[in-house]
């Protein structure tokens, strides 16, 4: 059975997105590390995460994502900006060693005019700086929409990263339906087909979490943008065989839909209700 979640904000602490997660129904949920616009973390409360902490072991939350900042770019030409990401990534793992057996799930990257090439050497480099400090952290490259000049749109370029680390193990893949749908993967018509591409490219051992989220823009528009559930181009029939799909069977589900804390509850309950053997959902 999947764990069902959402994005939440991280502005009061863990201990709320706990509360908070578990009042909409959710059993995982993702947050922003720090305000994706920049600026420094917030220092952290040992008291909320402790509490937190006793929350998630009784009501059994997690695992959960904890999201880097989505303007960081790993690969970016400019040296000053790659250190950042470094050290912003570097910072984010070692603050979440105080929650161990979770995922840091970022964004590969932008090549800006340098070729992929150079983008996935220097996200790669990137990585080998950082996982020396992951501890029991799973850190994800999500799949990206190939927006721009996006490095992730390919599951061949996540390999090719993944070939490059000198710690795969510590590494995983977060799987976003919008993202995939609109980097020209078929999951309408071929679900089936693009896990076997993905298992062949990548392995589906990889596979850690989902970002559920239907698309504004249809198959292939390297767009990225977000639709809620049946609202978009993928479709609410296509979303849910995802969701029932032993590959992603166990694995942390978080919605990105746009969407307020009701609106997220509504999409978490429908999701649950098609798990629990409903066939009909219409
Ligand atoms: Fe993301
Ligand atoms: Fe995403
Ligand atoms: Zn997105």
């Amino acid at each position: 059975m999947p764990q069902i979640g959402c994005h939440l904000s991280c502005a009061k602490g863990f201990l709320h997105m706990g509360n908070e997660a578990l009042s909409i129904g959710a059993g995982t949920f993702q947050f922003f590390t720090r305000n994706p616009r920049g600026g420094a973390a917030k220092p952290l409360d040992e008291a909320d995460i402790a509490a937190y902490r006793a929350l998630a072991a009784e009501r059994g939350i997690g695992p959960v994502i904890a999201h880097a900042p989505y303007t960081l770019n790993a690969c970016a030409a400019e040296e000053s900006l790659r250190t950042f990401a470094r050290d912003t990534m570097r910072d984010d793992l070692r603050r979440l060693t105080k929650l161990p057996g979770n995922f840091y799930n970022f964004h590969p990257g932008s090549h800006v005019k340098q070729g992929v090439e150079t983008g996935i050497l220097r996200i790669a480099e990137t990585l080998n700086a950082v996982l020396p400090e992951a501890g029991e952290t799973t850190v994800l490259l999500e799949t990206m929409a190939g927006k721009g000049s996006e490095v992730g749109g390919r599951f061949e370029e996540l390999r090719a990263i993944i070939d490059r680390v000198e710690q795969p193990e510590r590494l995983g893949v977060c799987f976003d339906t919008c993202h995939v749908f609109d980097a020209g993967y078929d999951i309408v018509n071929d679900l089936d087909g693009v896990l076997a591409a993905f298992d062949r490219t990548i392995g589906l051992a990889r596979l850690r979490a989902v970002h559920l989220n239907d698309s504004m823009n249809p198959l292939g528009s390297h767009k990225d943008r977000h639709a809620c559930l049946g609202a978009g181009h993928i479709g609410l029939e296509a979303l849910l065989r995802i969701v029932r799909h032993p590959a992603f069977d166990g694995l942390p589900f978080a919605l990105e839909t746009p969407n307020d804390l009701a609106g997220y509850a509504r999409e978490i309950a429908l999701v649950r209700q098609a798990l629990q053997g409903g066939t009909s959902i219409e």
